[in-house]
């Protein structure tokens, strides 16, 4: 952990979580709006309605966080054990809190529902412990603090647990982190693997720094998270901007976007900038990067015109490709890519054009040209540019780094 920075840690209690049944959303959640407020998670631990598995996790959590959250598990059924569970991390008794038994009985009584025996466990919190109200169930949430962490428990239920949060947990909590603040940037890049831009910027992704850089890979866009901490804002900006300026002299063109912005995104906003036009001519993505480039709102303003054209006939017809091109070359190969950018473009009148001709699979490969191989070219007003990449994955992965290497191809010709 890095200097005085208030970390938390996510406790989920509950079987159904762990069988499958239930997903998780209350860390996802909860890890969210903690980060709002400049507190990052450290960890999140999933446990089942065992009162010595609880115990286990919290012992962990004290270790590892300043902030603990722990949902779930404060029902009134035998199978809630949260409650006991704290008391025996804190080496406390349960106690009957008369005070929650009257709240809860009012509860009830207001429902026109008889309170059942059962309930008056959830009057029981830890010695020494306070309350955390809860005005949208029966289920009181817990306060309590050891050895300097801070534990909060409150009921799994979605919608009481982000009720309880946001009116009484993350008041306290900001007032706790007041001097804490989190800037968060993303960098998109594109063109390189995880591993690879790793060993580039080295020395950045290590742990225990400030600012951390997380790495996440989908589908051949790799981002890279940039957490700082600081006691201002100012200053916690300030330090992401200059790891954000050191990645991207690094890293270089790799670099294509920032936050969530998408390949297509930007090759819009580029062609959008110097008024030009795209084509796109399609065989393997079966309309796929057209989809990308019209997904963008204002995509009409530069994108003209989209042809699948799958069979060779298609590729003939409807764009001029030679018939003998193909013969010699085969479907799949750079000249029929370059030729159908070219055709694209002349057909359409535009600046610019793709051409992408491949090999999706599952079947339909050979040992010269497997499945995975696709070939992609872009006309750039008469420059052709064409690449071939081999990405040996399931079909809808190959076709979807199809589109978006064609994109990045295209982006890299037209500079910034
Ligand atoms: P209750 O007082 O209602 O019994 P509780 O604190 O005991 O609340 P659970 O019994 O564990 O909570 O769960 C109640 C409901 O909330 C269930 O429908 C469960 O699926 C849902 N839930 C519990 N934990 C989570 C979680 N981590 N993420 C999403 N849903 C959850």
């Amino acid at each position: 952990m890095v200097g005085q920075v208030k970390h938390a840690c996510i406790v989920s209690v509950g079987n159904e979580l762990l069988s499958g049944h239930t997903v998780d959303t209350n860390a996802a959640y909860i890890a969210r709006q903690l980060r709002s407020i400049g507190v990052p998670t450290v960890s999140s631990h999933m446990v089942a309605d065992l009162q010595s598995t609880i115990v286990q996790a919290l012992r962990l959590a004290a270790e590892e966080a300043d902030i603990v959250i722990v949902t779930g598990g404060l029902g009134p059924t035998d199978d809630d054990l949260t409650r006991e569970g704290l008391a025996e991390f804190l080496g406390v008794e349960l106690e009957l809190r008369e005070d929650l038994l009257v709240r809860m009985k009012e509860w009830f009584q207001r429902r026109g529902v008889p309170m059942v025996r059962k309930n008056v466990v959830q009057a029981r919190i830890p010695r020494g412990a306070q309350v955390v109200p809860n005005e949208w169930g029966t289920a009181p949430g817990i306060l309590a603090e050891k050895d300097g962490t801070v534990f909060f428990a409150l009921p799994g239920v979605p919608r009481e647990m982000e009720r309880m949060l946001a009116a009484s947990v993350l008041p306290r909590l900001r007032a706790m982190a007041r001097c804490q603040a989190l800037a968060v940037r993303k960098l998109k890049c594109f063109g390189a693997g995880e591993s690879t831009i790793a060993e580039m910027i080295g020395e950045a992704m290590a742990r225990n720094r400030n600012p951390l850089v997380n790495c996440t890979a989908h589908t051949g866009v790799i981002t890279l998270e940039i957490v700082a901490t600081s006691p201002t804002v100012a200053d916690a900006e300030r330090l992401a901007q200059a790891q954000e300026a050191a990645l991207r002299e690094v890293l270089g063109p790799l670099v294509y976007g920032v936050g969530e912005e998408t390949l297509a995104e930007v090759v819009g906003r580029q062609l959008q900038r110097l008024g030009k036009t795209l084509a796109v001519a399609e065989s393997c993505t079966g309309g796929l990067l057209a989809k990308l480039i019209t997904d963008i709102p204002g995509a009409s303003g530069y994108f003209t015109h989209g042809w699948v054209t799958y069979s060779n006939q298609a590729k003939i017809e409807e764009l001029g490709v030679p018939g003998e091109l193909i013969e010699r070359h085969g479907a799949v190969s750079e000249p029929v890519a370059e030729a159908m950018a070219q055709g694209a473009r002349l057909r359409a009148g535009a600046d610019y054009a793709i051409g992408i001709t491949g090999i999706a699979g599952p079947d339909g490969g050979t040992e010269e040209k497997p499945v995975g191989l696709v070939c992609i070219a872009v006309d750039f007003e008469g420059r052709i540019q064409a690449v071939r990449g081999q990405f040996p994955w399931e079909r809808h992965l190959v076709r979807m780094r199809a589109a978006q290497t064609a994109l990045d191809l295209l982006r890299r010709g037209l500079g910034r």
